[in-house]
């Protein structure tokens, strides 16, 4: 009775350190993995913003063109205007003069709009760069970091594992079905301590007749509460 409650408890706080390393592994890589996609969404960003300073740029030079273009048509229209037969003629060129001069002006005033946006994009754009620039260094660090702690913690949970598989052995078959059941189903723990009647795995009070039962050390009992298979404290301390 006592041995077999013995190699349980050793079986589960082998049990309880595997899932220990097993955790600390799957945090690291957690860890590693949101690393990973703050750099992608700051890649997004970069390569959004990149589009973005591009169509700025093609309207700049668009409206420069354009610029370029009225003032060759104004030229023109100066060099008509010299000939001019009719004070109609004269009035609609001078209109057309002046249209064109507001169309220049308009359009300036729009490219110093978007120099301006350039200007923000710019700055943002070296921002994200530096910043993800910085990322992926952490990020190459931390892998290199991760890879030798998991080698470390591998190692370390093979060393458990064996001495895992031998501790099993120990216990009887049917019983380790039961315990890895509970296991299973009592995030991690299949036994529980039972201190002055309170039962150490859910902290209810059991009935106190179970009690002196358990003090007895006769027969396996389980908490009526959590189901965890119960044992005295002080027989713990003793085995
Ligand atoms: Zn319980």
């Amino acid at each position: 009775m006592k041995v077999d409650i013995g190699n349980l408890l050793q079986l589960q706080v082998i049990d309880l350190e595997i899932s220990r390393l097993d955790e600390e592994m799957s945090e690291g890589g957690a860890d590693l993995e949101n690393r990973r996609n703050t750099i992608e969404g700051r890649k997004t960003t970069i390569e959004e913003l990149e589009t973005k300073l591009a169509s700025c740029e093609t309207r700049r030079r668009e409206l420069d063109g354009e610029i370029e273009d009225e003032t060759a048509k104004i030229k023109e229209r100066q060099t008509k205007l010299m000939n001019v037969q009719t004070n109609r003629e004269y009035q609609s060129l001078l209109k057309e003069i002046e249209d064109g001069k507001k169309g220049i002006k308009q359009r300036e005033e729009e490219g110093i709009q978007l120099l301006e946006q350039i200007e923000g994009i710019q700055g943002r754009l070296e921002e994200q760069k530096n910043l993800c620039e910085a990322e992926e260094k952490l990020l190459a660090e931390a892998t290199e970091k991760m890879e030798g702690v998991t080698k470390k913690l591998t190692t370390q949970k093979n060393k458990v594992v064996k001495s895992r598989d031998a501790k099993a052995k120990d216990v009887d078959a049917a019983l380790l079905k039961r315990y890895e059941l509970l296991r299973s189903r009592r995030n991690g723990q299949a036994l529980a301590g039972v201190t002055d009647g309170v039962c150490k795995g859910c902290f209810m009070n059991i009935p106190p007749q179970l009690f002196i039962e358990l003090q007895k050390d006769e027969e396996m009992l389980t908490c009526p509460c959590c189901n965890r298979i119960m044992f005295h404290e002080k027989a713990t301390e003793e085995a």
